[in-house]
């Protein structure tokens, strides 16, 4: 084994490692806290927990509809805990399917409107599975240049040609199309809601400049849509009107449904097949089952959410206005989605904001390339449907000390 004293001289497997290795070292040794180590040591509610002893505001997690304390969650959970033990240790096509399993996926498939419904076992494993099964060599992913990681990863696996086109250009996606072949067969994949800037696709435009070509199916993975958007909580192509042109929903547990997992749903006929080629479903272990029963209570209680998501939607634009009003540059004009992202000049700035935000006792997540787009320093915030009237002028307030502190604001 290498000494550690020496691994940065000595080329190992770990010297590309280096340049980060040395930018982090550097910004430690200023003497602030490391972003990616904070430690929940309670978790009180969706909206607080205590952090090195302090309560703290969150504002940095997906938990969008507040279900990780539902209280019929958190029963059916503890039910099947008791009742069917506390793993399934195998897969989903071994013994690892128990009643549970295809209960959530009846869930979704009413939840959806769909005929389909596979879970997987986390959405990042449903998007590397889906994208890399349906495309291989020689087809084609075509995808947005901001798309999330388990999009492009799904494209690396399945060894299929990807083609990027410019975040949300309807113009580039269609001249993109123009330049392949026509015989070709092409996964188009989109996300209703980006999860950096918080912005929204405009998926209508996109379907009518997609369909203009041959051989396109369309994936749209509504992880940051689901429970907030359109009449049944769908996500953004519900609310689009374009849900009978999307051939693969994906999406995940990990956020409005307030546990892990992750899925697809379909329409198309033959969808039962992947169930045995798609190798991240099939080399797994299955979820355990208080987490499959905790999603599917979730999703049935989603279902009928409607004041929740108003009360989502109040606090996502008062805060954008809050923070707008203060003079914080956010990531996009008008609120769009329950994610606001504020732009900072670079590390430095956000460092500074990130923590002085954390002392004052409000958590939010912090994000740097290559994470973000166009190189971007992020603080991400995402709101909650049990953040309250106070919490939310609390935020704002907390904003304004931290920025006048560090100098992001005059
Ligand atoms: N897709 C998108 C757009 C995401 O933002 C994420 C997670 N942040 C995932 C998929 C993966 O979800 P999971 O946390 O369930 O792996």
């Amino acid at each position: 084994m290498t000494d550690a004293a020496t691994a940065t001289e000595t080329r190992d497997l770990f010297s590309k490692f280096d340049p980060l290795i040395n930018e982090r070292e550097a910004l430690l040794a200023t003497g602030v806290r490391d972003p990616y180590a904070i430690v929940m040591d309670q978790v009180l509610s969706p909206t607080r927990a205590i952090i090195k002893g302090k309560e703290t505001i969150l504002l940095g997690t997906y938990n969008y509809m507040g279900m990780t304390f539902d209280p019929d969650v958190v029963a059916a959970g503890k039910k099947a805990l008791d009742e069917f033990g506390a793993g399934t240790t195998g897969s989903r096509v071994l013994n690892g399917t128990y009643q549970g399993h295809k209960q959530v996926e009846d869930a979704l498939k009413e939840f959806y409107g769909t005929s389909g419904a596979m879970v997987f076992s986390t959405g990042y494993q449903a998007n590397l599975g889906i994208i890399s099964t349906l495309a291989g060599k020689g087809d084609y992913v075509v995808l947005d240049a901001d798309s999330h990681a388990s999009i492009y990863d799904g494209c690396g696996l399945g060894n299929a040609e990807i083609v990027r086109f410019r975040h949300n250009s309807v113009e580039d996606l269609d001249k993109r199309l123009g330049r392949l072949p026509a015989d070709a067969l092409k996964l188009v994949v989109l996300e209703g809601v980006y999860s950096m800037l918080g912005d929204v696709a405009p998926l209508p435009e996109m379907v009518a400049a997609i369909r203009k070509h041959p051989n396109c199916m369309i994936l749209c993975d509504e992880a940051h849509g689901m429970g907030f958007f359109g009449p049944n909580g769908r996500g953004a192509y519900e609310e689009q009107g374009v849900e009978g042109e999307i051939d693969f929903v994906v999406g995940t547990f990990s956020k409005s449904v307030g546990t892990v997992g992750g899925f697809c749903v379909s329409n198309h006929p033959k969808f039962e097949i992947l169930r045995l080629v798609c190798r991240p479903y099939v080399f797994t272990a299955s979820l355990p089952p208080s987490v499959v029963a905790t999603a599917a209570t979730s999703i049935r209680k989603l279902m009928h959410s409607g004041e929740k998501r108003a009360h989502l939607w109040k606090n996502s634009q008062r805060l954008h206005k809050g923070l707008s009003d203060l003079g914080f540059k956010l990531g996009s004009a008008t609120p769009q989605s329950a994610i606001i992202a504020v732009i900072l000049t670079d590390q430095m700035q956000a460092v500074a904001m990130w923590q002085t935000l954390l002392e004052l006792g409000l958590y939010v997540n912090m994000a740097r390339p290559p994470a973000t787009p166009a190189g971007t320093f992020l603080l991400r915030c995402s709101l909650c449907a049990e953040h309250s009237d106070d919490q939310v002028t609390q935020i704002i307030g907390m904003f304004e000390t931290a920025g006048k502190a560090t100098g992001a604001i005059g």
